[in-house]
């Protein structure tokens, strides 16, 4: 076949369906998006396993009148302007790729209210990010975004995915992205619903421990004890198995996501982390061998923007440090 120019129509759906791979992506763009602007409350609805509907409701800034036509276009962002921006940056999102892939692979309603809008207004994004309706609606300050009909244009991966054990696997992954971006703002109030169920609720509290018990509950957390590294350039946070615990193996799991690690509020895998802080972890328990056991921990960086670079990976969960630990 002679090479020829894909139709944009199309090229666009392939890139996107890149981006937005699954129920769980969506899910964290979007309470990424709420975290971004702010929020102190955010309700998460999902129905028919996220394939029929995703729905984000939060309180933060919400979207301002003058931003809405492009809210939806690619590389539209509010939190950058530079690629030197990167080395401040504050936030999760900084490429303006999240919503307008969403918009390719599923039909998406923003409603939204700024502190100067006398009213919301929802308004329903066709395909390629433009606004198609706009109407008055009830929306207190903040934004709701409504993704229904979920890779309906790829139909192999809606297939894929709402098979009974895989939709279940991937319910288990909304809801592990969820608490972890929950529990690392403990002044968060979060409720996550499948079908009308409520799955899981955390309130607002003030430290981190009290966040953490919210997922592992207060037998694990009352074990574990904080500490804290305070230096200029970096600050740490530790919650980490209580040195006098007789028996590790009850704050264990075989399953490495009981280790929650976060650089600059971020969730991410980081390997080296990982091993020094099971290193850290084993040598405070020298007589109890962690083979093929995590022990529940959350550890928390803070360092300069500049030092991180996130943009390795679509779902940024993967990093790379300037210095490396
Ligand atoms: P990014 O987060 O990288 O900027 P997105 O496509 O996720 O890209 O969002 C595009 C823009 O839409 C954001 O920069 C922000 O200005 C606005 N936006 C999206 N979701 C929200 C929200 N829940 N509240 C306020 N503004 C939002
Ligand atoms: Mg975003």
């Amino acid at each position: 076949m002679p090479m020829q120019r894909l139709p944009t129509s199309t090229s666009k759906l392939v890139t996107c369906a890149q981006i937005i791979t699954s129920v769980s992506s969506v899910v964290k763009e979007l309470v990424e998006n709420a975290l971004d602007a702010e929020a102190t409350n955010i309700d998460i609805k999902l129905e028919g396993n996220g394939l029929d509907l995703i729905e984000v409701k939060d309180d933060g800034c919400g979207i301002a009148k003058t931003d809405m036509p492009n809210m939806c276009l690619p590389c539209y962002t509010s939190k950058v302007c530079g690629y030197e921006d990167l080395d401040k940056l504050q936030t999760y999102g900084f490429r303006g790729e999240a919503l307008s892939a969403i918009c390719s692979v599923a039909d998406v309603t923003v409603t939204t209210r700024t502190s100067e809008d006398e009213f919301a207004m929802a308004y329903a994004v066709n395909d390629c990010g433009n606004i198609v309706t706009a109407k008055p609606s009830h929306l207190n300050k903040g934004t709701l975004v409504t993704v229904s009909g979920l890779f309906r244009k790829v139909p192999v991966r809606k297939n894929y995915l709402n098979s009974g054990r895989r939709a279940a696997e991937e319910l288990k992954r909304v809801d592990n992205i969820v608490k972890s971006l929950a529990v690392i703002h403990p002044g968060l109030r979060v409720t996550f619903r499948h079908n009308k169920c409520l799955l899981w609720q955390k309130s607002a509290c003030s430290t981190l421990c009290q966040s953490l018990m919210q997922i592992v509950g207060h037998f694990v957390s009352s074990k574990l004890e904080e500490l804290l590294l305070r230096e200029t350039e970096l600050s740490v946070d530790m919650l980490v198995p209580r040195r006098e615990t007789e028996n590790l193996a009850v704050l264990c799991l075989s399953n490495v996501d009981c280790m929650m690690l976060y650089i600059n509020n971020r969730p991410v895998r980081y390997k080296k982390l990982e091993k020094m802080v099971l290193k850290y972890i084993s040598e405070c328990f020298s007589g109890q061998p962690l083979t093929h056991k995590y022990p529940y921990c959350l550890v928390s960086i803070v360092i300069s923007p500049g030092e991180v670079d996130a943009n390795l990976e679509p779902n940024k969960t993967r990093v790379m440090l300037k210095e490396e630990i």
